[in-house]
């Protein structure tokens, strides 16, 4: 079993969340907004476990480019 743990905001340590948007899943930073790579979420109707842990990752390595 994974846990299912988002890191902080890479961006402004804010507390991050997993959003759903039929058909997209991304985990998206309560606070400057900043957001993961959405991936689509074919199981939306049941949160499909598969695509959230894409999301979950891919928020959890995401390197962030600053803007100058
Ligand atoms: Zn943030």
């Amino acid at each position: 079993m994974s846990k299912e743990e988002l890191r902080h905001c890479p961006k402004c340590g804010g507390t991050a969340k997993i959003r759903y948007q039929m058909p997209f899943t991304w985990v998206e930073c309560k606070k400057c907004h900043l957001r993961s790579l959405q991936i689509p979420d074919y199981g939306y109707e049941q949160r499909d476990p598969e695509s959230r842990a894409m999301a979950i990752e891919d928020w959890n390595t995401m390197e962030v480019t600053e803007n100058v």
